[in-house]
């Protein structure tokens, strides 16, 4: 079992929680980089409110590690080469190590079969953690490499996130657009109108760089009407669908709406999505405005259908980087309900942090004048990875960087900066000078790895672990707005100089 022993310990036993209420009938699954692990018939996999939990004993017997349970003071000790755990039933709060985490729930006794939540650990042993509730299996990954580095290079699992709360679609503000659009309509793009065969589908919505951009697989007809109380602008995709893995991504709520969240751009309040008619299948979506504003659509069938607040249909169409400036795609990883990272040894999840680099990024790259740039995401949802690799692709980026946090043991701290194809070389090292100087973190080198964002982009593509979420000191680092401040000068500092524009 390599070095996986302890983690999977640690991790089989805070997958356990008490269960009121056994599962329902049917058998629940482990498997452990798909191995099997035996369940008896009363000690199933639960879920409870949402968590998903996994009794103790199975585990011990399956690993064997030496378990010291005081029933006077409740305590659990688990000791595996070197490394201790220490829990206490009924109390949130662990130890790692002497590392103090705190849980989203305590652990309880029920029979002889402790539990504990399945969140709070899924991340801190370097498991990679997925629930199918459709298989009732827990799928556990083990790190693929020393670096224990989190990053997922595939995208084609159908397991979902096996983390509680859902945070609900938000209820759109406004009422539904569905009445007459006046006003100037937009281009109608190219494309055939023969039936409904071919639908293209969405994968992916986003706002950044005051533009609003949709990747769609397949040819749609886009019609954009600018309407006045409340100031918005409608844009209508026919013969477009949203795609199964956009749905997943981001739901839409019991109203058949989705929402985007705008931020820092003062023209937009939001985006809504919805699915409009059905006949002939046509995604609608709104941009609400602060005030009236003109807009460029531009829909060129590469993929992507840009509705542009830089510039009115007045001004001459170009997409973004098409004005001679250098082109950069900024991917905050992770996202959503469905992808929330590795979670810290506090409980913060990566997504979080990636995002909040992200943004800051964003605000420097504002002012650059010779540099565009696109989000992959600006607000909490998932674009998948191939979805991630299709915006940068399809814009022709001139470079891509993907920002995250790492997780391993609790010891391993500092900042890595892997790149997958050799033309990446040159702006990992530069990427990682600067990185390296702006976290202050302990330099883990530039490291050659075949992740999917760093291999299928066709520009030179890099990934940033800052640092470790799994380490106290790397964790208090990461969610310190100073130093998120300086890793995103950082970023810009080091594609500024790998674009020459120093
Ligand atoms: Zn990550």
């Amino acid at each position: 079992m390599k070095k996986l022993g302890f983690l999977a310990f640690l991790f089989f036993f805070l997958l356990a929680f008490p269960g009121q209420g056994q599962a329902a009938s049917g058998a629940t699954h482990i498997k452990l980089d798909g191995r099997e692990i035996k369940l008896t018939k009363d000690s199933q996999v639960q879920e409870i409110s949402g968590s998903v939990l996994v009794p103790l004993r199975v585990i011990v017997e399956e690993l064997g590690y030496n378990v010291n349970w005081d029933s006077k003071t409740k305590k659990i000790s688990i000791e595996q080469g070197g490394n201790t755990l220490d829990l206490t039933l009924n109390k949130k709060t662990a130890h790692v190590n002497g590392a103090k985490i705190i849980m989203p729930a305590a652990p309880l006794l029920k029979g002889n079969i402790t539990y504990v939540p399945l969140r709070f650990v899924s991340e801190q042993t370097g498991l990679k953690v997925l629930w199918d509730n459709k298989l009732k299996t827990a799928f556990l990954t083990s790190p693929d490499s020393e670096s224990g580095s989190d990053t997922g290079s595939n995208s084609g699992t159908t397991a979902g996130n096996v983390s509680g709360n859902s945070t609900p679609v938000p209820a759109p503000g406004g009422s539904s657009d569905t009445g007459t659009s006046s006003g100037s309509a937009g281009n109608g793009a190219s494309g055939t109108t023969g039936g409904q065969s071919q639908l293209a589908s969405i994968n992916g919505i986003s706002f950044s760089d005051n533009r609003l951009i949709v990747a769609i697989d397949g040819t749609t007809i886009t019609k954009v009407s600018k309407l006045t109380g409340p100031d918005r602008i409608v844009v209508d995709l026919t013969n477009t669908k949203f795609s199964d893995s956009f749905l997943s991504g981001q739901p839409l709520n019991s109203a058949g709406q989705g929402l985007l969240p705008v931020t820092g751009f003062p023209d937009v309040k939001q985006v809504r999505y919805s699915l409009f008619s059905s006949n002939p299948s046509t995604v609608r979506l709104v941009l609400d405005l602060n005030y009236s504003k003109g807009y460029q659509l531009l829909n060129a069938g590469d993929g992507l259908v840009i509705v542009d607040l830089n510039q009115d249909s007045s001004g001459p169409a170009t997409s973004p980087g098409g004005n001679g400036k250098k082109l950069v795609v900024i991917d905050a990883g992770h996202g959503g309900q469905k992808d929330p990272g590795a979670i810290s040894i506090t409980g913060k999840y990566e997504k979080t942090f990636t995002l909040a680099v992200v943004l800051k990024v964003q605000e420097l790259l504002k002012k650059e004048p010779d540099i565009d740039f696109v989000l992959t995401r600006s607000d909490d949802t998932y674009p998948t990875l191939s979805d991630r690799v299709k915006i940068a692709n399809d814009l022709n980026a001139d470079l891509f960087v993907s920002v995250h946090g790492n997780s391993a043991v609790a010891t391993a701290t500092g900042s890595e900066t892997y790149y997958t194809r050799p033309d990446s070389i040159e702006l990992a090292n530069v990427m990682h000078k600067y990185l390296v100087e702006a976290t202050g973190l302990p330099d883990r080198k530039v490291r050659q790895k075949s992740l999917q964002v760093t291999r299928e982009t066709k520009m030179p593509a890099v990934l940033l672990e800052v640092g470790y979420l799994s380490n106290k000191n790397d964790e208090a680092l990461m969610y310190d707005d100073a130093f998120q401040e300086r890793v995103a000068e950082g970023i810009v500092a080091g594609i500024k100089e790998y674009l020459g524009l120093q």
